[in-house]
């Protein structure tokens, strides 16, 4: 029997998985159905959760530290980080590096998850919809993973990534009702989805490009408003382990600021940055401009 290999890319995503389109669906409805809840108290804990999924989980956690390992913590840091990553029902983590360092090694070609070459709207949410199986397969997924599958947190984080929701959904519907659970996990996720995917489809169309990459990839403000930094997706794939992306004064990145909080703090160190010397795109085999540093100042 051949080796199962992970193939990704529109031609290979055949089949709907009816898992997750059910599921999309269901989250959408009571996303729109928060509207009609028009609540403070509900929003402003969707808010908090918004913060808590999307900075400290996602872009903290799942990109800037498990993906691409651009600073090292403590490892309860780190678990906790990534518990709260599960909170934007992005799947576990072992699923999630997985897919994006093969997005990092085949950025819009053949074979790239999520490029907007195969469609936009492909790019922003199809690739999740489509592919049977794609994305419950730990064995598979553990071998582009390897660091994280043998782990056990990390393996137990993934099997049983949705609990958080169920468990925070719970505290927020015995706090406050159907109100809080409506804008606390339905609209709050759905939001949050759409932020992370944005990531992957307008940041590899729309905006400027500061270095000459061989992908699509740009970097866009208002991608960046809404990702808490992730936006800078051009400097990003420029240089893939930097745990800042935003690389001039101008290009605000809550991430990087919430990891240099954590350095602080002591809770972090080793943090690679990416740094401009001169506002000029490089050529290939040329010297780049930016210089990695294993440290801040
Ligand atoms: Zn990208
Ligand atoms: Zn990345």
């Amino acid at each position: 029997m051949a080796t199962p290999r992970l193939l990704y890319g529109r031609r290979y995503q055949q089949g709907t998985n009816w898992i997750t389109a059910i599921a999309m669906g269901a989250f959408h409805v009571g996303a729109v159905a928060a509207l009609f809840y028009i609540d403070a108290g509900a929003m402003l804990a969707a808010l908090v959760l918004y913060f808590a999924a999307g900075m400290l989980g996602i872009g903290m956690a799942y990109h800037r530290l498990l993906t691409h390992r651009g600073y090292k913590t403590y490892n309860w840091v780190e678990y906790f980080l990534t518990w709260c990553g599960t909170l934007a029902l992005e799947g576990g983590p072992i699923f999630w590096v997985a897919t994006h360092r093969i997005h990092h090694q085949k950025s819009d070609r053949e074979g790239d998850p999520h490029t907007p070459r195969e469609g936009t709207w492909w790019a922003h949410m199809g690739w999740i919809i489509k592919g049977q199986g794609l994305h419950h397969d730990a064995d598979v997924l553990g071998r582009y993973v390897p660091d994280l599958a043998r782990d056990p947190v990390h393996v137990w984080l993934s099997t049983w990534h949705w609990t958080s929701n169920v468990v925070v959904g719970l505290a927020l519907l015995a706090y406050g009702g159907i109100p809080y659970v409506l804008w606390g996990i339905f609209f709050r996720t759905t939001f949050g989805l759409h932020c992370t995917w944005l990531v992957n489809s307008a940041t590899h169309i729309w905006g400027s490009r500061r270095f000459d990459t061989r992908d699509d990839s740009t970097n866009n403000w208002w991608v960046a408003a809404l990702s808490f930094g992730e936006g800078w997706h051009n400097n990003h794939h420029a240089h893939p382990t930097s745990a800042r992306h935003g690389l001039a004064w101008y290009e605000i990145d809550l991430n990087w600021m919430g990891i240099n909080t954590l350095r602080i703090l002591g809770l972090a160190w080793d943090l690679k940055v990416a740094k401009i010397k001169q506002e000029v795109p490089y050529e290939e085999n040329d010297q780049p401009v930016i210089e990695e540093e294993e440290a801040v100042a």
